[in-house]
């Protein structure tokens, strides 16, 4: 019985020795789900990669040193776009969640990927959640839409990328030792998102205080579970002059973030507590704005339309990431000139992504002026 190239690699990254081969030549053999026969129609194929990260990463929840992400390439009329899904535990997904959707997902039954309505319907219908996978197609095509029209995204929506927010630069959990380290080396940051969520959340925001006087932002991640905690917590954080506070609490007790809500003097903004255009209205009592992130939206298109929406419930926004390449960081900065503020910083915690194309300018994530996101593979 012999074995196809499809079965082998499907082997390949499930084994030791396949995930060894397939991370060394990654891009000569693709893995693909489209029928090896085909000859019209769209052709989707992904790629595992692992992102290294700079330091141990450490929120409320958890704790890693690595990260996988999938990037999906949408192939058509001799032109690619490149999607990628950085997948999180929090929202049900990991890399071989990811690949299973992607396996789900037949292009071929379409020859234009400028239907991008229809195709992303499609997509969407597969299978409820797997949004970071879905989100890898979205950002695909419309890399793939930019590249076969030879204009960068921010382009093609009207937008000034030179009115990109100052991003935030995020500083996860640590000794308060280590995370005042932290702060020094970032130094290039104009603002901080400081993780918080643990026991020790005065003695850090102290030894925060001690090393800088810049615009603090503050991540609890759903971490204080009594709203009585909560507010205690709040306080401290304004009589520290924090900017506003993501996601107090957990996104099943949104009753109890509308109690802190009329009772804190900074804005609250959810993070965990929205996904989709679908959340923005039961959550608009309880929340002053929203961290949108292409992960966990489905990518650029539900992003779009959650932006709008926001905009109509008089919301703030912000635009976020979850650990990702420059492709991922490169799809939200292109829609970043819609909103208030960013938090595009994925790419910057990493030490060997495999793309290039954004510039860090003053302290704003801004995308690259080539076609679609405007990305290139980094040389070697
Ligand atoms: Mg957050």
């Amino acid at each position: 019985m012999g074995i196809s190239r499809r079965n082998f690699l499907s082997a390949a990254v499930t084994t030791g020795v396949g995930a060894a081969f397939m991370k060394r030549i990654p891009q000569i053999f693709p893995h693909t789900n489209a029928k090896e026969a085909a000859v019209s129609g769209i052709k989707l194929t992904y790629r595992r990669y692992e992102l290294k990260l700079r330091h141990v990463f450490t929120i409320s929840r958890s704790s890693k040193t690595v990260t996988p992400v999938i990037f999906a390439d949408v192939t058509a009329d001799g032109i690619t776009g490149t999607g990628e899904s950085s997948p999180n535990a929090r929202y049900h997904e990991d890399a071989s969640t990811v690949t299973a959707f992607l396996d789900r997902i037949d292009l071929s039954r379409y020859d234009d990927p400028f239907e991008r309505e229809d195709i992303l319907d499609y997509v969407a219908g597969i299978a409820p959640e797997n949004t970071s996978a879905k989100a890898a197609v979205d950002i695909a095509l419309h890399d793939w839409a930019g590249k076969k029209l030879g204009v960068p995204l921010y382009k093609l929506w009207g937008l000034d990328r030179n009115k990109v927010p100052v991003t935030s630069f995020t500083i996860a959990i640590d000794t308060p030792k280590v995370m005042q380290d932290k702060i020094r080396e970032a130094e290039e940051y104009p603002i901080y998102k400081i993780k918080v969520g643990l026991d020790n959340d005065a003695e850090i925001m102290k030894a925060v205080r001690e090393v800088t006087k810049k615009t603090l932002r503050v991540d609890a991640n759903e971490g204080w579970k009594t709203k009585e905690v909560a507010l205690e917590r709040i306080k401290m954080l304004q009589d520290n002059g924090v900017e506003f506070i993501e996601q107090p609490m957990p996104a099943a007790q949104l009753s109890d973030i509308a109690w802190l809500k009329e009772r804190v003097g900074i804005p609250i903004m959810a993070d965990e507590s929205v996904l989709s255009l679908y959340d923005i209205p039961k959550i608009a009592e309880a929340f002053d704005g929203i961290n949108i992130k292409l992960m966990k939206s489905t990518g650029i298109r539900e992003a779009m339309r959650m932006i709008h929406t926001a905009r109509a419930f008089k919301m703030k926004i912000m635009l976020g990431c979850m650990i990702e390449s420059s492709v991922g960081i490169s799809a939200a900065a292109h829609l970043s000139p819609l909103v208030d503020y960013t938090d595009l910083d994925g790419n910057l915690l990493i030490t060997n992504d495999p793309y290039t194309g954004l510039t860090l300018k003053d302290g704003r994530v801004i995308p690259g002026d080539g076609p679609g996101l405007g990305v290139v593979p980094r040389e070697g």
